[in-house]
């Protein structure tokens, strides 16, 4: 038998694949299916968990497969940075000439004087490569606010995600004027033209009903005997494919001591704030938000929605309580410096939530705990799959490919 934890896209991936091949039962926490990759319902209204956007790059088998499930719709993707109060096409190094003259050929200077050298941390491979004014302007304002901890703690290759070094004839054709709308990474996106939600439900039509348990969390793990226990009850398993955050998976495994300390895992959590406007006025898909005066680090369209509206996004501290009264202030600044809205009455209504695992943090120890961790779960028979079971930087895309591998792995 082959037990699962968690039905995000990653779940029920694997319990797809196993479906009518191997016993399997997959198990998760929540009362409902998809994990992030789902909507909620808060008064009346459906949302994402901030924007869930697919992206296929050099993945034509998964969009081929996620395409067989519901019609999706295909945009091409308008982001922004927002930096000195002005909308900067994404990525600002490419669109330097909506910059002023004077910072504008300061920072090409800089980084056409740099031979691209690695770097051990993100602060100096940033600061070196793309030159200190760049640096200042957009990378360390951004980032610090989006990874809250020292960029020198931040590890400059990450495993998926990285920032490419500088392109230094696109940066000079940029800064003279020639526009890059499409290029960057994921140039195009797709979104189900029902909603995220019809999506998940027909990816999980294949799995049979009784082969899921909702509302029942996992509570401990015993590699030795290989058993997963949860409040109501506990299973034998041959093979556990497992998609709850590594870092919790390790604080739930006996014999402790094996693996390294949940501690070691690093995170952000995101408070994301979902708004419904009195009217629609879309100047971007999203925009990386680079103004130490705006405390989130995104904000955002959703591109199909029923009601104008739109997403924010930023870094909390785990157990924050949430301050409605000065988060519609914030809510408000935000847009209006945005010129998403003009007076405060435009938000009409706003939900907010933690996200207590979000984006997972390269810190310097992440080669030494990380894949080291994932190879001696897999010598007792445990694969940690998905986004947070990896404990890495990937997509729903990435998610899909990997539980199919996975499960093809398995020979089942
Ligand atoms: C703000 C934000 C925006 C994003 N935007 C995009 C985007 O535009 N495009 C994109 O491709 N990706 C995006 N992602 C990433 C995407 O959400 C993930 O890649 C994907 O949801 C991961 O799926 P998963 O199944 O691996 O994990 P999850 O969706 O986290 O599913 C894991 C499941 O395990 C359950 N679980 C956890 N612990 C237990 C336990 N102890 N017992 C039982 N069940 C448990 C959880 O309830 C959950 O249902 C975004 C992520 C965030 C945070």
């Amino acid at each position: 038998m082959i037990v699962i934890i968690g039905a995000g896209v990653s779940g029920l991936t694997a319990a797809r694949q196993l479906q009518g091949k191997k016993e399997y039962l997959l198990l998760e926490k929540e009362n409902y299916l998809g994990g992030l990759s789902t909507q909620y319902r808060a008064d009346g209204c459906r949302f994402d968990f901030g924007g869930h956007y697919f992206h296929f790059q050099d993945k034509a088998d998964i969009q081929t497969l996620v395409q067989s499930i519901c019609t999706f719709k295909k945009f091409n993707r308008k982001s922004k940075t927002f930096a000195l109060d002005r909308l900067i096409p994404f990525p600002i190094q490419f669109h330097l000439s909506y910059l002023p003259v004077a910072v504008r050929n300061k920072i090409v200077k800089e980084i056409m004087e740099n031979r691209f050298t690695p770097a051990a941390n993100l602060h100096d491979f940033l600061a070196i490569n793309f030159g200190k004014t760049l640096f200042e302007l957009f990378f360390k304002p951004f980032l610090t606010g989006y990874y809250n901890i020292d960029l020198r703690e931040i590890i400059a290759n990450m495993d998926r995600g990285s920032i490419p070094p500088p392109d230094k004839e696109r940066i000079v054709a940029g800064a003279g004027g020639k526009k890059f709308f499409n290029t960057g990474y994921n140039p195009v996106f797709y979104y189900p033209a029902s909603s995220l939600t019809h999506f998940i439900e027909n990816y999980a039509g294949p799995i049979t009903p009784d082969r899921i348990h909702l509302n029942e969390e996992v509570t401990g793990v015993d590699i030795l005997k290989k058993r997963v226990k949860t409040a109501v009850s506990e299973y034998a398993y041959d093979k556990l494919i497992t998609s709850m955050p590594l870092k919790n998976l390790v604080k739930i495994i006996e014999p402790v001591d094996l693996f390294p300390s949940p501690r070691e895992f690093h995170h952000i959590s995101t408070l994301l704030v979902n708004v419904i406007l009195k009217r629609k006025r879309k100047r971007f898909h999203w925009v990386y938000l680079a103004d130490r005066n705006i405390p989130f680090y995104r904000a955002g369209f959703y591109p199909v929605h029923p009601h104008p509206a739109c997403y924010l996004e930023k870094t909390v501290t785990p157990g924050t309580i949430i301050d409605k009264e000065k988060l519609r202030e914030e809510i408000v600044f935000t847009l209006k410096a945005l010129n998403v809205i003009e007076v405060g009455e435009e938000v009409v209504f706003f939900d907010a939530r933690i996200i207590p695992v979000s984006y997972v943090l390269f810190t310097t120890n992440w080669p030494q705990v990380v894949p080291p961790t994932l190879e001696k779960l897999k010598e007792y028979g445990i694969y940690s799959i998905g986004r947070y079971g990896s404990w890495n930087y990937t997509s729903m895309s990435d998610d899909i490919k990997d539980a199919l591998a996975c499960v093809e792995q398995l020979k089942v």
